[in-house]
């Protein structure tokens, strides 16, 4: 009897095992490439951007941590996807830069919410979080290091807990403004959530989840442009008068 072969079916291979890594098709692996690879140049004019907007130097700095966040997700991903395309001949090389490319996701995650701790008025408790985000982005590398690919739902809530809990300071800023747009960011990243989970299932998922994600910081940068950077802080005009 013949078997039925869906028509997308080359564009996708089955689904892996329990601890194992999916094995995308070549049509897969140039989609993984290219979806990040194209941000690496808009990434790096965003973080110059706001450099150049900056008006003191805790802007400026701030502007810097944010941008190598930025900049790093998009060519930490696009260097791992080339080597995995190009199937290395060097395993550790290619296992290495798995672990960076899960690694920089929390630093992702921190260098995002550091704008918005760094720049707004926040109460004492939640000024801790400024610090405390980095102690996360450390202890979630630290668990890369470990526990690589051994248990990916605590993996997943790992990260999960990082991109929502920094979120509470917003419950002591006085100024509210733009927080909305955070919060789609939010939503975006948790909606690729499904397709990051859904390799071998969905065609092209690995790809689509990089769409969600450069949607997400689109979104944030936004923000982060829009009500950080953008409008003159109160201490740059009172230098103008
Ligand atoms: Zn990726």
């Amino acid at each position: 009897m013949m078997r039925k072969v869906n028509s997308y079916q080359r564009f996708m291979n089955t689904r892996a095992l329990a601890n194992c890594r999916y094995q995308p098709t070549c049509y897969e692996h140039a989609a993984n490439f290219y979806t990040h690879a194209l941000l690496i140049v808009p990434a790096f004019v965003g973080m110059t951007l706001l450099h150049v907007l900056s008006d003191n130097s805790w802007e400026r700095i701030t502007a810097w941590v944010y941008g190598v966040g930025l900049c790093g997700l998009f060519v930490v991903s696009t260097v791992f996807h080339i080597i995995t395309w190009k199937k290395s001949h060097m395993r550790s090389v290619e296992q290495c830069f798995h672990m960076c490319d899960r690694v920089v996701i929390y630093v992702f995650i921190a260098a995002s919410y550091t704008p918005w701790l760094n720049l707004r008025e926040l109460g004492p408790l939640a000024a801790h979080m400024r610090w405390f985000v980095w102690l996360m982005a450390a202890a979630g590398t630290i668990y890369v290091f470990i526990y690589h690919e051994r248990y990916k739902l605590v993996e997943l809530a790992f990260y999960l807990t990082m991109g929502f809990f920094p979120a509470s300071v917003v419950t002591s800023m006085s100024n509210t403004d733009g927080l909305h747009e955070l919060a789609y960011g939010g939503l975006i990243y948790c909606l690729g959530v499904f397709f990051f989970k859904s390799d071998g299932v969905i065609p092209f998922a690995h790809a689509i989840w990089h769409v969600f994600v450069a949607l997400a910081a689109a979104v944030h940068y936004y923000a982060i442009w829009k009500y950080l950077y953008k409008t003159p802080s109160a201490e740059s005009l009172l230098h103008s008068l």
